[in-house]
């Protein structure tokens, strides 16, 4: 994909470096503390409060490399914000931009703590999609996915869970979580990251309507798709394949609804949750 100066979002938080889940009292924080006390309070009573929400600063170096790759995802990142623009215009909505947090280790989100082995996610509860960089090379290593186009499709795919969001799918799904077993939820799931899935080809296909597609970069998604499928994940963990606990569908189904999109550019097909043909 062609990237290189082109312009990039304003919504990236770059936390890299930071301590997420417990940061330590930055001096103002102290300050707060010596006062309170001073007034006759326990600084038992805030220090709780500002321990959460106060990050420690440890001066992050990132290499050359990371920064380019951080340069990267806010590119891609600009370019989703054009298109689900674009796309909610013409059905009379309007499209409020996701924040994009870049993380090392762990970091706290409205969902919960979250590591870097988690993946990359959205949280629909703060709107906002976390990233740690690392996963690059994950993708390239341990998945087989190699190239920017991979991840470009991993961030897409995030976005396309926030593009749900927007459209209510995340809330009738929350709906749907209290009526039906665990198992039935399960293939609600599927379905859901079968429609980012989708709602990432539409966004590829924006990228190429610019021209900035670059041989093998198609190739580069659907192999990540497809590497990120759940039969893969269980295959390597396990072995064997359970499709009752399937998620994020199969290899083959990721790659499909990918494509999907691409082809369609648009939403006319992604309604994923009424289809027998998965
Ligand atoms: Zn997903």
């Amino acid at each position: 994909m062609k990237w290189k100066g082109r312009s990039r979002s304003s919504n990236v938080e770059d936390k890299r470096g930071m301590k997420g889940a417990v940061g330590g009292l930055g001096g103002l924080g102290i300050i707060i503390v010596i006062i309170y006390t001073l007034l006759g309070g326990n600084p038992g009573d805030i220090m709780q409060t500002i321990d959460t929400e106060q990050p420690q600063n440890v001066p992050y170096v990132a290499t050359q490399e990371e920064e380019e790759l951080a340069e990267f995802v806010s590119v891609v990142l600009a370019d989703t914000e054009v298109v689900w623009a674009e796309i909610f215009a013409e059905q009379g909505i309007q499209y409020t931009e996701p924040k994009l947090v870049l993380f090392t280790g762990s970091v706290q989100s409205a969902c919960g703590v979250a590591g870097s082995s988690t993946g990359p996610f959205y949280c629909p509860g703060d709107q906002k999609v976390y990233v740690d960089l690392d996963f690059y090379q994950e993708l390239k290593n341990k998945f087989d996915a190699p190239g920017d186009f991979a991840m470009a499709y991993v961030i897409a795919h995030e976005i396309g869970h926030h593009v749900q969001n927007e459209l209510g799918v995340i809330d009738q799904m929350n709906e749907i979580r209290e009526k039906v077993s665990e198992d039935e939820y399960n293939e609600y799931n599927v379905r859901l990251e079968l429609q980012a899935d989708y709602l990432a080809g539409v966004w590829a296909r924006h990228v190429q309507g610019k021209n900035l597609l670059e041989e093998g970069d198609l190739e580069e998604a659907m192999t990540a798709a497809s590497a990120v499928g759940d039969d893969r994940i269980q295959m390597e963990a396990q072995g064997y394949v359970v499709p009752d606990s399937f998620t994020h569908g199969t290899s083959e189904q990721r790659k499909r609804w990918f494509y999907k999109g691409y082809e369609a550019g648009d939403l006319s097909g992604w309604d994923t949750f009424g289809t027998d043909d998965l």
